[in-house]
């Protein structure tokens, strides 16, 4: 029987790992099918503090689980399929190869990219279209791609795209981004990006070899569809939120966000807690998620002390 588990290695997983296992929990961290969590598909991130020159996000995650694992975080890579909690409380973690038992588990297992919900776009994946520039956007030398989002994230996959496309199209639904200021400018400054204001994407249209081809656009002002040649399309819509395993052990918001405590990491179930990205849609960010794996592993503490008293 494990102290603790902690499902997810993204900020909040590992900074849930360092505080417990400097605690001498001795947790064991299940790392999802996304081994380091969002930031090992960015680049270059300028905002987390005590980097001035700014840290590429897998360094960073690298750095974060030298540090959980130099205080005694044991790490297994598998993906859990559903979890129980049973009449003496403790829980069920379900796996493929077999299971794990906790008396306590932090869940912080992120979000997923969101996608459009286009007939074709489940064949097309690795076909075109994808979600994460750092992984796929070398592979689109000298031809010119998409973005779809108007957001950070956009800004960021489009400017970072430019290193390789001969154009990137910024396809935003509206004639304003929401991205940050400062991403904002920097993208509508690029030569190499051309916004596509008004408009959402209606079709991915592929060619012989089932490859992307282009997009067929559709103005969302009342403007005519047209369609714009792209060899890949770069999907920044936002995150769905990996919660669906816990059941009713949690309740969430009607997007799948784990609602929490007020002010709390504690979910509805005594002893699962929730941190970071899977439980927040609002700030999101880096930080803040590590922010929220502290005050879990701080909750899981006590939580676990009065369980001994
Ligand atoms: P986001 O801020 O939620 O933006 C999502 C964008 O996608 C919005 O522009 C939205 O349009 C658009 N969108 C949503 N659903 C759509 C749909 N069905 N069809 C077409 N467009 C759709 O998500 P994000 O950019 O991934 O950022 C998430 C968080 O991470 C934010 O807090 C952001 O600040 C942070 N972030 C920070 C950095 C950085 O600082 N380096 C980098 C990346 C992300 P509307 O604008 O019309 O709603």
């Amino acid at each position: 029987m494990e102290n603790v588990i902690i499902i997810g290695t993204g900020c909040a997983g590992y900074t849930a790992a360092i505080y417990t296992a400097r605690a001498n929990l001795n947790p064991l961290m299940i790392t999802g099918t996304q081994p380091g969590g969002q930031l090992t598909t960015t680049t270059e991130v300028e905002n987390f503090p005590g980097f001035p020159d700014g840290v590429m996000g897998p360094d960073l995650m690298t750095r974060m689980q030298q540090q959980a694992e130099k205080f005694g975080t044991r790490v297994e890579w598998a993906d859990v399929k559903g979890i129980e909690r049973g009449e003496d409380g403790t829980f069920h973690l379900a796996t493929e190869g077999g299971g794990f038992d906790a008396r306590a588990v932090i869940v912080a297992t992120g979000a997923a990219p969101r996608h459009l919900g286009l007939p074709n776009e489940k064949e097309l994946i690795g076909h075109g279209l994808t979600s994460c520039a750092t992984c796929d956007g070398a592979f689109y030398r000298d031809v010119p791609v998409c973005v779809i989002g108007g957001g950070d994230s956009a800004c960021e996959e489009a400017g970072y795209l430019t290193r390789f496309a001969s154009k990137v199209y910024l396809i935003h639904r509206r004639d304003e981004l929401r991205a940050s200021k400062i991403m904002a400018d920097r993208a509508l400054a690029n030569p190499k990006i051309e916004p596509v204001w008004n408009s959402r994407v209606a079709e991915y249209l592929t060619d012989d070899k089932g490859e992307m081809r282009a997009v067929r656009v559709a103005g969302t002002d009342g403007g005519e569809d047209r369609e714009i040649e792209v060899a890949c399309v770069f999907v920044a819509i936002g995150h769905v939120p990996n919660s669906g395993f816990l059941g009713d052990l949690v309740e969430t918001d009607e997007n799948g966000y784990i609602l929490q405590t007020p002010g709390r990491t504690a979910t509805k179930t005594p002893g699962l807690f929730a941190a970071g990205d899977v439980a927040d849609h609002y700030y999101r960010q880096a930080v803040t998620a590590a922010g929220q794996g502290c005050a879990a592993a701080l909750e899981v503490e006590r939580y676990l002390t009065d369980l001994e008293e």
